[in-house]
């Protein structure tokens, strides 16, 4: 069926004329919507029409919102007790999420923290590999290898890390230098030599490409590969060739090195099929590529509060456990009880409802129609993800894959004529194409999205970009 035929005849009510006054009235004085409130799969500002949620703001509202299980469960947690220290309590919905979230690692990981952000949960696996390190009497392992197109999170070990070029400029005095290392990420799209070089071929090139990196500052001092298995706002939604994973790891497992993997955003159900990315992955490709450590955020708690979680696989978990070590490291809310509440019951509602099923096969459909509707765009250079994880980008011509102008803001256009006049949000970012350039939008529903929904989503963020390559 194609999104046509699935979408209703009438005249959407909700669309709007970019001109109208409604249109323009609406907008707070910094450019913003403010907002009313927010229920299932839209957003409804104070003034004008509803907007339809296609990005869960960044790929958080995994359950759509005001879902009233999950409120319940937030305000029977803060009626127990609102707040428990870690350092004095231990709290009945941390261990539960804590105990939860171990087992869905078919037996990979034996440990977690529970704390707010992907980026305190990031900083806090690089702090931990150097502590591993120091426990187990390598401490020259001080170097990490991550890609050049990667986010990792805001603060300064986390941006450290990243290779995104645009959010490191503004900081470069502060970011190490010396200890982090960056490489091409998996992108079949920009990546390949030629479009004959086999997805093997790419990899063993990427392979080579990380052994270099190894060999180069000394395979004994190298702690960890951190890389997103699928990569999200760097990118925009691309997921890595058959077999990329694995080599990787099989690089880190011969010289000594931990593997970490970011699912703060890819994580959790995103991708569909299994909770976590790189299970999926795995099971398709056939591999363990199960990593050492791991963190998860956004889809953890789908927003109902601020939920991330550090993973600690069984190679430094068993380390920690012995002669009383302990992670020096700590948040006033790490643990927090009413963030646990809030995840469980979000957790527990994905499981119930049958969702991680759900967002494998509507995301069969989301992939299927965007390519439909938008593959032989003369300015959409590629379609690609996973699950509910889609990204399209953006070119000035398809058959050189250059990109716009950076100061041309294309995806930032088509983010809000979708926005203003088409009423659906979807997601932004530049830099998909290196060095800053190239331009991406993200489509990321709630995994309860139904076909109508996607079908809907398609065609009106089609109608967005159509419009914004009219005006060019
Ligand atoms: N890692 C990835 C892959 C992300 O996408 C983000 C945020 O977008 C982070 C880490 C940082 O998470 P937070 O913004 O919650 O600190």
């Amino acid at each position: 069926m194609s999104v046509r035929q699935m979408l209703p005849s009438k005249a959407e009510g909700d669309i709007i004329d970019s001109g109208s006054e409604l249109f323009q009235s609406h907008l707070h004085p910094d450019g913003l919507p403010v907002l009313k409130k927010a229920k299932g799969h839209y957003w409804y500002p104070a003034d004008g029409p509803r907007i339809l949620d296609a990005c869960g703001g960044a790929g958080v509202a995994c359950l759509g919102h005001g879902r009233r299980d999950v409120i319940r469960a937030v305000n029977a947690q803060m009626e127990s007790f609102t707040y428990a220290s870690y350092a004095h309590f231990k709290s009945k919905p941390v261990q539960e999420l804590s105990d939860w979230l171990i087992q869905s690692t078919d037996g990979k990981m034996e440990k977690a923290y529970i704390m707010c952000s992907g980026s305190e949960a990031m900083e806090a696996a690089l702090k931990l590999t150097i502590e591993y390190f120091r426990w187990v009497g390598e401490p020259q392992r001080t170097n990490f290898i991550a890609r050049h197109e990667s986010y990792h999170g805001t603060t300064i070990g986390a941006l450290s890390v990243s290779g995104h070029h645009t959010r490191r400029v503004p900081f470069h005095s502060l970011l190490s230098p010396s200890n982090f290392h960056h490489i091409p990420a998996c992108n079949p799209y920009r990546q390949r030599l030629s479009p004959s070089e086999t997805d093997t071929a790419l990899v063993a090139r990427q392979k080579a490409e990380l052994e270099d990196v190894f060999a180069r500052l000394g395979p004994s001092t190298v702690a960890a590969v951190v890389l997103e298995p699928v990569v999200g706002a760097a990118l925009g939604c691309v997921p890595p060739v058959p077999g990329y994973l694995a080599a990787m790891k099989a690089v880190c497992q011969r010289h000594g090195a931990l593997l970490i993997y970011d699912e703060v955003m890819c994580g959790m159900g995103r991708i569909g099929g299994r909770l976590h990315a790189w299970q999926r992955l795995g099971d398709e490709d056939g591999d363990d590529v199960a990593p050492d450590l791991q963190t998860v955020a956004k889809g953890f708690a789908g927003g109902y509060q601020p939920a991330s979680a550090l993973l600690v696989g069984g190679k430094v978990a068993r380390v920690m456990g012995r002669e009383g070590r302990v992670f020096t490291h700590g948040h006033t809310y790490q643990n927090h009880p009413v963030v646990a509440a809030a995840a469980l019951q979000v957790q527990r509602a994905v499981k119930e409802e049958g969702l991680i099923w759900n967002v494998k096969l509507r995301g069969y459909l989301l992939g299927r129609l965007l390519k439909e509707r938008l593959g032989q765009h003369p300015n959409v250079g590629d379609v690609r993800g996973k699950g509910l994880f889609w990204g399209i980008e953006f070119v000035k011509d398809k058959a050189t894959k250059e990109p716009f102008e950076p100061d041309l803001k294309v995806a930032e256009r088509v983010y809000i004529r979708a926005v203003r006049v088409f009423r659906v949000l979807v997601y932004h970012g530049q830099g998909c194409a290196g060095g800053g350039r190239g331009d991406h939008i993200m489509i990321m529903p709630a995994y309860n999205v139904s076909r109508k929904l996607v079908a809907k989503i398609v065609e009106r963020v089609a109608r967005a970009i159509e419009e914004i390559f009219r005006e060019l």
